[in-house]
């Protein structure tokens, strides 16, 4: 576009071109060449600048296809960290509660065998670094065996339930209680002296006799169980205790059932019941 300035020149310029009183002018002819050339330049200029400008329009154009690409990688990126953000939450959650199952038993949902052998492990280290006693009692339910055979497995099952929850409930956090397997359940009394822990046995054997567990049957069957006790000794391994306790457990059976051996005073003049032989360990009448 010209400016108004340059077309006033324009016009003079045209009128002393066009005026025949300058024709014989030496310097029209000049005039005329001098405005030619200026209009080309002014011609190559415009050109050049609106070049120039086509091409910082697609400079910014290209800037803002960048920014705008830029922003939704971020967006992108953003979303995926989140989501594997959720996995991962997911994979811990997860990973926690297989640690959990893997620790339970299933049909009572008391510890299993693996995470009381755990919790043992971890007293036996803390209690030979303390000096604190524990005390380990073998539980092994009496006569389960006819239960299943008289009123079948599922009532067999529903037993052994009320009576994994009749022995590991009113415990301290410290002490540790869970299935041995089968019919048999494993206590650990943490902090507690072999005569100490009597009375929180008995309790048990006595919540036991209260346990109606004939639930398909009009009789109510009462179930009972024997109790096998064993002091961990400072430094020893722990199979020694766990031989000693399984030891009396097998005399709590011969002597009748429905009973703790050694019994307190045995325990209290530290004498233990004798090793079975393994031609002993048969169930007593
Ligand atoms: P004792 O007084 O000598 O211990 O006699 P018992 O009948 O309890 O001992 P025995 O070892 O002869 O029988 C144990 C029974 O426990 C046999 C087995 O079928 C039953 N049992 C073990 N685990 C389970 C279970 O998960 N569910 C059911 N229903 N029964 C089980
Ligand atoms: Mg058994
Ligand atoms: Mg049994």
């Amino acid at each position: 576009m010209k400016e108004a300035k340059h077309l006033q020149l324009e016009e003079r310029v045209r009128r002393i071109l066009a005026d025949p009183a300058h024709r014989e002018n030496p310097l029209t002819e000049v005039l005329g060449e001098v405005w030619t050339t200026l209009e080309n330049h002014l011609e190559r200029l415009e050109r050049i600048t609106l070049l120039s400008d086509s091409f910082q329009a697609m400079a910014r154009e290209r800037e803002r296809g960048l920014s705008e690409r830029f922003d939704r990688q971020l967006r992108r990126i953003n979303r995926i960290v989140r989501i594997s953000d959720r996995y991962q939450k997911m994979l811990q959650e997860l990973n926690a509660h297989l640690k959990e199952a893997s620790q339970r038993d299933m049909l009572t949902g008391i510890r299993n065998r693996r995470a009381v052998m755990h919790e043992i492990q971890q007293e036996l280290e803390f209690a030979n670094r303390q000096r604190a006693p524990f005390v380990l009692a073998m539980i092994d339910v009496d006569r389960f065996k006819q239960i299943n055979d008289v009123y079948g497995h599922t009532v067999g099952d529903e037993a052994l339930v009320r009576i994994a929850h009749t022995l590991c409930s009113d415990l301290r956090q410290s002490d540790v209680c869970g299935r041995w397997g089968g019919e048999e359940f494993m206590l650990l009394l943490a902090n507690t002296s072999l005569v100490n822990a009597y009375p929180i046995l008995e309790r048990k054997l006595e919540a036991i006799r209260h346990l109606d567990v004939g639930v398909h049957s009009t009789r109510p069957e009462h179930m009972s169980v024997s109790i096998g006790v064993a002091a961990y000794e400072l430094g020893e391994a722990i199979t020694a205790t766990l031989g000693r306790a399984d030891a009396a457990l097998y005399a709590a059976k011969r002597r009748g059932r429905d009973r703790i051996a050694p019994t307190l005073d045995e325990a209290r003049a530290g004498r233990l019941p004798d090793l079975p032989q393994p031609s002993q360990r048969v169930p007593a009448p």
